[in-house]
């Protein structure tokens, strides 16, 4: 397991950590700006920062800095009433993958949706298995679109308690059975991306209460393990989405499940990914980084 206890090489901030500073919104160039100054070296940034700085604007700074994407976010909300908002779904989907793949990022994520219309406060049925079909479907189609932009794709199965509006994918057991259903052969392995077409985001808050987790990141092994992401669940949780800890306040123990994914041979970005409308989006970007820079060392 690499040590991080002596500098944040293997430090990436998805932007959405630093989004708001002292609760005012933050644009993406400004964070890319402070993770630069801070020697970060990736990001995975989120399509709405993108498309406010300019795809092509976020793509030179990239560049300019030297930073890497440890992931895109993010495709996925596949499942819908009717065939316009499925092609919807898809249409956009592509898009995804085509900016995931201007910015090199390292992988698109998809968060896979669920029930219709549940977040937006009023799901259109019931029916869960539905959900999942069209979410098969969906992956399905995109991949064939990704292999030819030669853009991974990132199931990241999202704690069950997400399971009506964000995510009807909820462990890795169910994650892989997709990727194996869909891409037995582990393709796209290629001398220029080591990983699967198709696999897994492994991000501890959801995932870390899994009694199968350990058995199931041995299953998805190096070439479907295609990010890392971190934070810690705090007790209690006050909110269900936007109360996410820093590393070292919660339950989670980080490093043992960092051990499972490295034990593989996963060699990318530990991705700190933090929604926090009540503490950490209410300081100084500037504090949130720092912060996330000494954690990454001690509880990461
Ligand atoms: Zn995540």
């Amino acid at each position: 397991m690499r040590d991080f206890s002596q500098n944040h090489r293997w430090l990436s901030i998805n932007t959405a950590t630093i989004r708001r500073s002292r609760g005012a919104d933050l644009p993406l160039t400004d964070i890319i700006e402070a993770c630069a100054q801070r020697g970060i070296r990736a990001i995975s940034p989120w399509r709405d920062q993108v498309q406010a700085a300019g795809l092509a604007k976020v793509s030179t700074l990239v560049r300019s800095h030297g930073l890497q994407l440890s992931g895109y976010c993010r495709g996925g909300m596949f499942p819908a009433t009717d065939a316009a908002g499925l092609k919807a779904a898809r249409d956009d989907n592509r898009r995804a993958v085509d900016e995931a793949a201007e910015l090199n990022a390292a992988c698109l994520v998809l968060v896979v949706g669920a029930l219709p219309g549940a977040l937006q406060g009023k799901a259109a049925h019931k029916d869960i298995a539905l959900a999942r079909s069209q979410v098969r479907d969906g992956i399905a189609d995109l991949l064939e679109y990704a292999r030819t932009a030669k853009m991974p794709l990132a199931i990241e199965p999202l704690h069950p308690m997400y399971a009506a509006d964000r995510a009807c994918i909820n462990t890795m057991e169910q994650a892989l059975d997709v990727c194996d259903e869909l891409d037995p052969r582990r393709s796209g392995e290629s001398s220029e991306r080591p990983q699967a077409a198709l696999g897994v985001a492994v991000d501890v808050y959801h995932l870390w209460w899994d009694p199968k987790l350990e058995q199931q990141i041995v299953r998805a092994g190096r070439d479907r393990l295609l990010a890392f992401h971190a934070c810690d669940w705090l007790t209690p949780t006050t909110d269900l989405l936007n109360d996410r800890g820093m590393m070292g306040d919660g339950v989670i123990d980080i490093p043992r499940i960092r051990g499972w994914v490295e034990a593989q041979g996963f060699a990318g970005y530990s991705e700190v990914e933090i929604f926090s409308t009540g503490n950490w989006w209410k300081r100084p970007h500037q504090e949130v980084l720092d912060t996330c820079i000494a954690r990454h060392r001690t509880a990461v």
